[in-house]
């Protein structure tokens, strides 16, 4: 009976390729292969496939074999279940300190220098046997949509390396895409976790902000920042935000309440579900785009979901707020990096400490960063604090408040990710508000503190991954994970990137 059970399985799946974590914790746990074993294929994927997307800018070959030993050898003393992270590899984006390696936020500020502490959410990975093959590339300090601002140089879409991968946590989402990271780590500030993951055809979940600890997240925006699991299926995701959220007394922004598992809730029925819509987010994104997403939302209507139009008056407001507070908190953040307390320090002489740090950090950031910095001096400047950085703090209030009324009309709201599919590094707007623009539906969430997903739902006219977007209302995680695996099951898409690492035939 389970060998005609297994033939059916095999028949209906039709050999499809897997990496996930849920099918490699399987076989690890089946002893069908060792951690050693499994961290050497993706060491050795990452050799071959990396040169060609510049996902990974350091491996931590030493440490991964380490860990991976130590996983085989605690799951041979361990009776009962093993933790589904036992033993499987992933990468961290490089703002996430792991003690004793470098943690350069590919900015020449941060080169050389090294982590004195682990994350916290690190620390949960490792805690439970997780294994780490290296750092991922990203925009400089993680400002950016397209990972080509770094000192290390651009990633290159696994599914045309022509395409940027998206950003800022380009390399942890072509990571996944190519096959070379089960999953990895990335951060969303404004869209950086969903924005890539929707430009390489894998998941990026953003929590509900204060769920997951930012200690040892360098930071960027503090009241927007969350670091954000990237993988090839929402239950992965599911497993790793399981893993990594809860209270931290080194966040005090981290929520103390009960944290229940999401992975337990995810049975993809949505019968019943409300799922809003609101026109205004479907505004200048391209054919393929709106396409997609709108077969997607008759694919929830089929399994019984309930679609609601919605209108939030205040929408178009989150991306002039998400700059003015961003880049405010920016500029009060980057005090810090004056040549004294962390990394680079200009080689030039200076007559006095104000003309050290200002060659400092002319030298040593990129324009993008500088560009923020000044826009945040200039919204905190005693002139304009009321008119721009008070009135942003306003409207941020009365935009939450907005969407806490629409929730009462929906229980989620679904949009693109992004206006198109990944675009060509040439893609060069006359002036960078044009640029910015593209992060209108992902910065909601970060504003509003929302979690919020994209998961693939499509291919454009060139076979390039289009993503969706499910928002929700706060500490609606699982609700989220939920809706997004209920598609995610029923469209079944079979994405494969032109690149591919390791994977299983199922
Ligand atoms: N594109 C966004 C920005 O440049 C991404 C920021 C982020 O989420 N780290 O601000």
């Amino acid at each position: 009976m389970q060998i005609v059970q297994m033939m059916v399985i095999l028949l209906l799946k039709g050999g499809v390729k897997v990496s996930s974590i849920l099918h490699l914790s399987n076989l690890l746990a089946r002893k069908e292969i060792s951690s050693v074993e499994l961290t050497k294929k993706y060491l050795s994927a990452i050799n071959n496939i990396n040169p060609s997307i510049n996902a990974y800018i350091s491996v931590t070959e030493e440490m991964a074999l380490l860990q991976a030993q130590k996983a085989d050898d605690m799951r041979k003393q361990l009776k009962g279940d093993a933790p589904l992270l036992l033993g499987i590899p992933m990468a961290l984006k490089d703002n996430l300190a792991v003690r004793g390696f470098k943690t350069t936020c590919c900015s020449k500020t941060l080169e050389n220098f090294k982590s004195t502490y682990t994350a916290t959410a690190v620390q949960k990975l490792f805690n439970n046997g997780a294994i780490l093959l290296g750092k991922t590339n990203m925009d400089e300090f993680a400002m950016g949509s397209y990972s080509n601002t770094g000192i290390f140089g651009a990633t290159f879409n696994p599914y045309d390396t022509a395409k940027s991968a998206g950003g800022s946590s380009g390399g942890s989402a072509a990571a996944v895409s190519s096959r070379i990271a089960p999953y990895t780590l990335g951060t969303d500030t404004g869209g950086s976790a969903r924005q890539p993951a929707s430009f390489c055809g894998v998941v990026g979940y953003k929590p509900t902000y204060g769920t997951v600890s930012r200690y040892g997240a360098v930071a960027l925006a503090s009241s927007f920042d969350q670091i954000s699991p990237i993988a090839s299926t929402v239950k992965d995701c599911a497993i790793v935000y399981d893993t990594i959220k809860g209270f931290d007394i080194n966040d005090m922004t981290t929520i103390k309440q009960n944290y229940a598992p999401c992975l337990d809730k995810i049975n993809g029925n949505v019968k019943g579900v409300k799922i809003g819509i609101a026109t205004k987010l479907f505004e200048n994104c391209s054919k393929d785009v709106v396409d997609s997403v709108y077969r997607a939302i008759e694919t929830y209507r089929g399994l019984g979901a309930e679609i609601v139009d919605i209108t939030i008056p205040t929408i178009e407001l989150a991306l002039p707020i998400y700059y003015i507070i961003g880049c405010a908190e920016i500029s009060s953040n980057f005090g810090r990096y004056d040549g004294i307390r962390y990394g680079y320090k200009t080689n030039k002489s200076y007559k006095d400490i104000d003309d050290m740090i200002s060659k400092t950090r002319s030298e040593a950031f990129g324009d993008d960063v500088k560009r923020r910095i000044m826009l945040g001096i200039y919204f905190l400047s005693k002139n304009n604090f009321n008119e721009y950085y008070l009135k942003a703090i306003q409207l941020r209030n009365e935009l939450t408040s907005d969407f806490e009324n629409v929730f009462k009309q929906c229980d989620l709201i679904i949009s693109p990710t992004t206006p198109t599919a990944a675009l060509s590094f040439d893609f060069n707007p006359d002036n960078v508000v044009d640029k910015y623009k593209a992060d209108i539906c992902v910065v909601i969430a970060n504003v509003c503190g929302l979690p919020a997903i994209s998961l693939p739902c499509g291919t454009d006219s060139n076979g390039l991954p289009v993503g969706m977007q499910l928002i929700g209302p706060k500490n609606s995680d699982s609700r989220v994970l939920n809706t997004a695996f209920a598609f995610e099951n029923t469209a079944n898409l079979k994405l494969n990137p032109t690149l591919g690492g390791v994977t299983y035939d199922i």
